[in-house]
């Protein structure tokens, strides 16, 4: 097997922990979890930020979703405080929003998995009752916005005094959201004697004001600085697609049905998506095979011959198994997941366009990592054209290109003599021009053309400069409207809207069960995610009255959303659900 030169071989201990992982100090407990999430390597941020966390160093980090920071805080805090005393709650997260509490929480919750870690995300909006139940009984992480944190705290509900490890993540977003003085007063309550940690994408002076108050001499690091090696980005024709979280799936199968690729690498994140992506491919009717280090030698020699040979058209991979394999020349590589540096978007790229010969790079990507995909242009000094994601309509007209192609090809290249007679025969009956539409229409079913395809919902495309991550004006965070004076030049924060005033693109869904129901924002949040299979990020503003709840989502999203919920239970019973209307 010959490797890259660039790179080190893929790691030998296929099976078992990621050597990478254990390096860096992580314990059993950790790295089996790691392990069954399907990561295979620590991030550039991961790599990084553990070692000097584990030792209890505070620390300053720049760098923007879809590194991997959240995992990057969360091992070593958790790591920290199952080791540490038990008094609880034993660390706290603060986050801007509403979506990142509930994101980060469910984070927290997975990589504590082995260590049984309790969590707790409060945010504003959220009835407050319950939180002081569960907070009562102690929990091990609170992760909360300030807004929400400062009202238990002056309620008393919250103590702080125990407190070892305390994360300020996107800490230039609650800043621009006008926490500035909400987080001296909390990080006033916790112990002198604690580990502190601020993620910022950013390093605005304010930010480092910050970090000057807060942090004990802190460890900095950058992510994603050191620009590409100069004629190290290969001349590739770049395109991303932007959606949100659930339609990255169709979007994948979406991209590659319209590129008819002849050879594909697409890339994922980890172990498990490669096994999932490679699964639904397969389903829609691709030769797909999937690689990863999981695998044994002799499994991979398979995968690779048959992409060799062209029996298998697409291959999925994760990044490290990728780099131990001496693959051919490919046209195209798709990114499932944006990598997490600007270093691993160019090796992965640099797949194809070799040798001048044409190559396209394919990257879906989440609203929150526009940032992580500008600082992959800058430091790749390419563009990424964002392009709108093709429709239904797009693909049916590409798919009838195609007929059209295969059966013009067919009259200049193959004998068609033995084929006349049942044309003639055909024509004695009818239209010459009609027997030929019906062969193309068999021939267009036959290539898939008529499968049912349904559309993948836009989200609105800001420029760059005033861009708000998506689900964040979606969302809702009463924290928000907490006096944020509005500095001259910045964005005002976005108030909830009243009843009466919807986002744009949202829809308003009712839920007849409320507050007597013991409903709570969680138990909708839940079941929406858990039955509408969508992410907990796309759900707006939440309202809760007696009676009734109400609840935002993407319009494009409405209709299946009240389907689904209409035959669910939620809190174990059967609820009417609809849209929502003055
Ligand atoms: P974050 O930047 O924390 O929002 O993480 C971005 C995404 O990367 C999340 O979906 C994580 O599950 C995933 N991720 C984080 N670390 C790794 C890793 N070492 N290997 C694979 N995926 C990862």
């Amino acid at each position: 097997m010959k490797h890259d030169t660039n790179h080190p071989p893929a790691p030998t201990a296929v099976h078992g922990f990621s050597p990478g992982f254990a390096a860096l100090g992580l314990e059993a407990r950790i790295l089996t979890t790691l392990e069954a999430l399907g990561y295979e390597e620590p991030t550039p941020i991961q790599r990084e930020a553990i070692p000097p966390l584990l030792a209890g160093k505070d620390l300053l980090g720049q760098a923007a979703t879809g590194t991997g920071k959240t995992a990057a805080f969360t091992l070593p805090l958790l790591q920290r405080i199952a080791h540490g005393a038990k008094q609880k709650p034993a660390a706290l997260i603060l986050v801007p929003t509403r979506e990142l509490a509930i994101q980060v929480g469910e984070a927290v919750q997975r990589y504590g998995k082995e260590l049984r870690a309790t969590v707790l995300a409060v945010y504003g909006g959220q009835a407050i009752g319950p939180q002081f139940h569960a907070l009562r009984r102690g929990v091990d992480v609170i992760v909360a916005t300030p807004g929400r944190a400062l009202d238990h705290i002056r309620r008393q509900t919250l103590k702080l005094n125990q407190i070892q490890v305390v994360v300020l993540d996107e800490a230039d977003e609650m800043l621009d959201m006008g926490f500035a003085e909400d987080l001296d007063a909390i990080l006033e309550q916790t112990p002198a004697a604690k580990q502190t940690a601020l993620f910022s994408a950013t390093m605005p002076p304010r930010i480092r004001s910050i970090a000057h108050r807060h942090l004990k001499e802190p460890v900095e690091i950058t992510i994603a600085k050191e620009p590409v090696k100069a004629g190290a980005a290969p001349r590739v024709q770049q395109t991303a697609y932007v959606v949100l979280r659930p339609h990255r799936g169709a979007t994948l199968a979406r991209v590659i049905d319209m590129a008819a690729p002849k050879s594909a690498l697409v890339f994922c994140r980890t172990r498990v998506e490669v096994d999932e992506v490679t699964a639904m491919l397969n389903g829609r009717g691709h030769r797909a095979e999937a690689i990863h280090g999981g695998m044994g030698q002799s499994q991979r020699d398979r995968v690779m011959n048959a992409f060799r040979t062209g029996q298998t058209e697409l291959l999925v991979a994760t990044d490290v198994a990728a780099r131990g394999l001496d693959i051919p020349h490919v046209s195209h590589v798709i990114n499932y997941d944006l990598p997490s540096s600007a270093e691993v978007y160019v090796h992965r790229i640099g797949r194809t366009g070799r040798a001048g010969r044409e190559g396209a790079a394919i990257t879906i990507l989440d609203p929150r990592e526009q940032r992580l995909l500008r600082s992959i242009e800058q430091h790749t000094k390419a563009k990424v054209t964002v392009a709108p994601v093709p429709t239904v309509a797009d693909l049916r007209a590409k798919r009838l290109e195609r007929t059209r192609a295969a059966v013009q090809e067919a009259m200049e290249t193959e004998d068609l003599d033995r084929f006349a007679g049942v044309v003639q025969s055909l024509a004695a009956s009818g239209d010459p021009a009609k027997v030929a539409a019906a062969a193309v229409k068999l021939i267009f079913r036959a290539q898939g053309g008529e499968r049912a395809e349904q559309e993948i919902p836009a989200i609105q495309h800001r420029p760059p400069e005033t861009h708000r991550p998506m689900h964040r004006q979606a969302g809702y965070a009463d924290d928000r409207y907490r006096g944020a004076p509005a500095r001259s030049g910045e964005r005002q924060p976005v108030g909830r809207p009243g009843r009466g005033g919807r986002e744009a693109g949202m829809a308003r869904v009712y839920i007849g069960a409320g507050r007597d129901a013991g409903i709570r924002p969680g138990d909708l949040v839940g079941a929406i995610a858990n039955e509408a299979k969508v992410n907990s990020s796309v759900i707006g503003a939440i309202e809760i009255e007696d009676r009734f709840s109400i609840v935002d989502v993407p319009e494009a999203m409405a209709k299946g959303i009240i389907e689904v919920l209409g035959r669910s239970r939620i809190k174990g019973r059967k609820v009417g659900v609809r849209l929502f209307r003055e």
